[in-house]
């Protein structure tokens, strides 16, 4: 007997989840135990925004075997090397990189601990790295030669959400086996117990399965609406919850492909710029409670005026309206929320596809094939989710936490320790007498490693004030100099050696 798994919902999160399924547990083939059945209504649009992804999408898309050739042509993707961050301080003019290559020598020696003995001269991130050196010159993180994957500097992409889910649909029912149906949930049918038995969809048809994974978005058919699992607001963290979207051309064909995603606070939230081969997607996500819509928009709308490489005519908006915050768990009986449906906070630093790759990888990895299995998973599964999500949240706040900006009563409120979390005002305490370390945490499957916390802190102005010289640095001093040494040569090399995005890009679509 297979074990049949239906996932409802069409968008990144049902598609995603449903290649990693089916390439982990093959579903082609004599021997194979597993089906994968994808429902999708065709009333209930996509939401669609996630443009921007973490390094982990590169092996992803490998584990589900699409070529990266064919994602940058189809997606109209880039690469995403970084975050910058501009006017997080009350300089306006100040900005700071969080690249995805942890500093030279990670793991072997902390080029932090060195900087902070040092005195924290000039900027963190390239007294470590090369990356935000690349980034300013809109380079590839990849030299010509390499092959698919492969990279120089760590990197994920910048995407079209739609043209993605399109690529994904093809794939997974074309190459891997996936069943793909339309229809509407309107109904559920439980065994005995509450476990979920079948869903009858608005055509009259019913599906039946094993494990029913709720990727619904914002509707939370399952998890939401069916078992009501409670809902935790984390607006009191993170006051975050509209956004403007926006898509916007450039004047010509060959306006340079931005290598970050650009993230420039304003007064009541900030703007996402995301360069893409033929568009840039530019939003602006703010707190209603500080800004209305209407003042919102003027700021996206002057943001885009200011900028000559792109094309004014016809720029047109969408509004996004969520509540920042998740289930309280997200796997109950045979029922098991990723995306949107499982919960969703404002999307800086871009953690949503991340989360989604992660959960389905567990998942896949798991597959329970008996009841008892289930209830095992269930609860290791919500053990981590939760752990995932408190991650998550403290280290968005980290970023209004460390800000000196008090223009708004939007920052300053901020800055309230009331509104910090207990683990992030705890770690802000440790990592003032040390900068964060590499074994600092007890979590095995932590999402942000301690090098992008030492990237975030320190481009925000924090020092560990209180850090007393570390013994083994002077013994640590010839691998430290060996370290700064091969910095400086990578940031000689990639001017000579690296193509712009967009001379890379268009190479391959030829
Ligand atoms: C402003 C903004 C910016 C973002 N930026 C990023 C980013 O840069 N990086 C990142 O990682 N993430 C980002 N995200 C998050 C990202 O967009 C989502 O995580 C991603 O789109 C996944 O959504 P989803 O698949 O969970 O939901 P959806 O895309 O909403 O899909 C829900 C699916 O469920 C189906 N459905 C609903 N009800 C029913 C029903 N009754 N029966 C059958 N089917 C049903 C719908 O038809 C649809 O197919 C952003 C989000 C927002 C709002």
């Amino acid at each position: 007997m297979k074990t049949r798994v239906v996932i409802v919902g069409g968008g990144t999160a049902g598609w995603l989840t449903a290649g990693i399924i089916a390439s982990r547990n093959p579903l082609l083939g004599e021997d194979s135990t597993t089906e994968v059945v994808l429902l999708e209504s065709p009333d209930v649009k996509n939401l669609g925004v996630g443009e921007g992804t973490w390094p982990t999408m590169r092996d992803t898309l490998k584990q589900i075997g699409i070529s990266e050739r064919a994602f940058l042509r189809c997606c109209d993707a880039s690469f995403k090397q970084a975050s910058k961050f501009v006017g997080w301080r009350q300089d306006a003019n100040h900005y700071y990189y969080h690249p995805f290559t942890a500093p030279a020598g990670y793991g072997v020696v902390s080029l932090a601990d060195d900087w902070t003995d040092a005195g924290c001269p000039g900027d963190f991130e390239s007294w470590v790295s090369a990356q935000g050196h690349a980034c300013e010159q809109h380079l590839t993180p990849k030299l010509p030669q390499l092959p698919e994957y492969a990279f120089t500097y760590n990197y994920g992409y910048h995407l079209n959400a739609g043209k993605f889910v399109a690529l994904l649909h093809e794939h997974c029912t074309d190459r891997l086996g996936v069943t793909y149906r339309q229809g509407h949930v309107t109904s559920i049918e439980s065994h005995e117990n509450g476990a979920i038995k079948s869903l009858t969809l608005d055509n009259g048809n019913v599906v039946e399965g094993d494990l029913f994974v709720d990727c619904s978005g914002f509707s939370s058919v399952l998890i939401g609406k069916h078992y009501q699992v409670p809902f935790v607001s984390q607006r009191g963290v993170l006051f975050n919850d509209t956004a403007i979207a926006a898509q916007v051309n450039y004047t010509e064909e060959q306006t340079p492909i931005a290598s970050a995603t650009v993230a420039t606070a304003q007064s009541h939230g900030w703007i996402w710029d995301i360069a893409l081969q033929s568009r840039r997607g530019i939003g602006h996500v703010f707190a209603s409670e500080f800004c209305d819509a209407e003042q919102a928009e003027q700021t996206l709308r002057r943001y885009i005026a200011g900028d000559a490489n792109l094309l004014q005519d016809d720029v047109t908006t969408r509004v996004i309206r969520f509540d920042p915050g998740h289930r309280k768990y997200f796997w109950h009986h045979n029922c098991v929320a990723i995306g949107v449906s499982a919960g969703f906070v404002e999307p800086l630093e871009a953690t949503a596809l991340v989360l989604i790759e992660k959960s389905a990888e567990w998942i896949a990895d798991q597959l329970p094939r008996t009841p008892a299995a289930m209830q095992v998973l269930a609860k290791r599964f919500n053990q981590m989710t939760n752990a995932r999500w408190q991650e998550i949240i403290d280290f968005i706040k980290l970023h209004y936490v460390l800000s000196d900006r008090t223009d708004s009563a939007y920052w300053r409120t901020h800055q309230h320790h009331e509104s910090w979390t207990e683990s992030l005002s705890e770690a802000l305490q440790l990592w003032q007498s040390q900068p964060p370390g590499l074994n600092e945490s007890n979590n095995r499957q932590e999402l942000f490693s301690s090098a992008s916390k030492q990237y975030v802190l320190f481009g925000m102005g924090f020092r560990s004030t209180d850090w007393q010289t570390s013994g083994l640095l002077p013994l640590q001093k010839p691998l430290i100099e060996r370290f700064k040494r091969e910095i400086q040569q990578h940031v000689n090399r990639v001017n000579t050696e690296l193509l712009t995005n967009r001379e890379y890009l268009q190479k391959l679509k030829r």
